[in-house]
């Protein structure tokens, strides 16, 4: 491996404080704010010139790497779990985990939309103007049919190659997952050489993630400057209720829920689960990505918390993809905003179920780069009767939200990867506290 030491997460959170503060600025002084908002064309010019090509440098060299890395970490780590026994066993954990801790993150935001209603109240011409400014972007989103042959062709791929091309992690997965299973059946001298040349991808992955890593202060910056400079308030403020339930909601689920689950599960107490997870935070929040953000969960993982490489290596490109509570919220609170602005009655208690049941199964097959669960969300919309078009009310803020969620959504993956290090009896424990001898 590389012996380059990783970028300072210091360095990263310097770049995301000062693009964030450099674009507020800018916002405030030279946007002025309506709806859409007025960004003078030197601004715009430099944000698609310069911030945003940075950005997208940075997001892409550590997107070029996922699709190697997930397969080559997920096989090798199913062949060392294999090798203890127990694939069966720290599978059935960690997927459990995942949904549980969805469906109670959906729960969470539909309890709180019942009880806050952001979407009653807001003004008729509002809803027109937004859905004017706004409608543009919804109808050039990619509408996709979720259906459960859909979902299972999703799941199972009939060519890894197209999985891969067309970047549906779970079909990479899955073929990843075969793999590593194949191998732990395989002739010891045979499955030993394809072991190595995956352990060596993997490897060879995590050496340019590295290199791309020195680019992540000035691409995390550039990021966070386009978002902020760009950024109606205006809008904010209009949908400030919604925002701020879905907020709210990823707090309790991403600052209470998935801490108490470390704690409770492990001993680990939450001020050190977070400390230790910064770097994780950080990089989840400027990239808004989980994909960008697994090899960062992969360092921390066995640096911080010295979990085993086959546990990090098995739950974290799983979680990647699958462990998604801030999306599974983020969906709930969005489709329940939107029935309360669009549809004349209440969804009934069993649509609600039925609301909790597909976010939960959409932010599983969700992908984790910026803005996607948009695509899946318009589906859950189009099942309960709600127009699809209409989450053009709530794209102009998403990115802020996409920030938010995309953290949770990293945070329980970090939970994931410590209860089921520690539930195996593989986890670095903190050292009991000593009494030094009295004199
Ligand atoms: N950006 C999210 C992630 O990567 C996915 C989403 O909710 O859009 O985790």
């Amino acid at each position: 491996m590389s012996a380059d030491p990783p970028v300072p997460h210091t360095r990263i959170l310097a770049g995301l404080l000062l693009g964030a503060m450099a674009g507020c600025l800018v916002n405030v002084v030279f946007v002025e704010p309506g709806l859409p908002p007025l960004i003078p064309p030197w601004l715009r010019w430099i944000n698609a010139n310069i911030a945003e090509p940075v950005g997208q440098v940075f997001l892409r060299l550590l997107f070029v790497t996922v699709v190697p890395l997930v397969f080559a970490s997920l096989a090798v780590g199913v062949t060392q779990i294999g090798s203890l026994g127990a694939v069966g066993r720290v599978g059935a954990k960690t997927i459990g985990y995942f949904l549980l801790t969805s469906t109670m993150a959906a729960i969470i935001g539909i309890v709180l939309v019942n009880l806050v209603e952001p979407g009653r109240g807001l003004p008729d011409e509002t809803i027109a103007e937004l859905q004017r400014t706004y409608g543009g972007d919804a109808a050039r989103r990619k509408k996709a049919d979720f259906t459960v042959l859909e979902f299972v062709k999703q799941i199972v791929p009939s060519n890894p190659i197209s999985a891969a091309a067309h970047l549906e992690m779970l079909g990479i997965i899955t073929f990843a997952l075969l793999v590593g299973i194949g191998l732990t059946r395989l002739e010891p001298h045979k499955a030993e050489l394809m072991k190595r040349l995956l352990e060596a991808m993997g490897e060879l992955m995590v050496t340019i993630i590295q290199l791309a890593m020195r680019l992540a202060p000035y691409g995390v910056f550039c990021l966070i400057f386009k978002t902020a400079s760009e950024f109606g308030f205006d809008l904010l403020k209009l949908l400030g209720q919604y925002a701020a339930v879905v907020l709210v909601g990823l707090a309790i689920q991403g600052g209470l829920i998935l801490p108490l689950f470390v704690k409770v599960l492990t001993g680990i107490n939450p001020v050190t689960f977070f400390t230790k997870i910064r770097a994780s935070i950080v990089t989840a929040f400027s990239t808004s990505s989980s994909n960008a953000t697994l090899p960062t969960n992969l360092r921390v993982a066995q640096t911080e918390f010295r979990a085993p490489i086959p546990i990090a290596g098995f739950v974290l490109p799983l979680g990647a993809t699958m462990c998604m509570a801030g999306t599974a919220l983020f969906e709930g609170v969005t489709v329940m905003f939107l029935a309360q602005v669009f549809l004349p009655e209440a969804l009934s208690i069993g649509d609600q179920v039925l609301v909790v049941i597909l976010c939960v199964l959409t932010a599983v097959g969700a992908a984790g780069v910026p803005g996607g669960s948009i695509p899946l969300l318009m589906l859950v919309l189009a099942s309960i009767g709600v127009e699809p078009g209409a989450i053009a009310l709530i794209l102009g803020i998403d990115r802020i939200l996409d920030m938010s969620r995309t953290t949770v959504n990293n945070i329980g993956d970090m939970s994931a990867v410590v209860i089921v290090a520690s539930s195996e009896g593989m986890l670095d424990r903190p050292e009991p506290v000593v009494e030094p001898p009295k004199a």
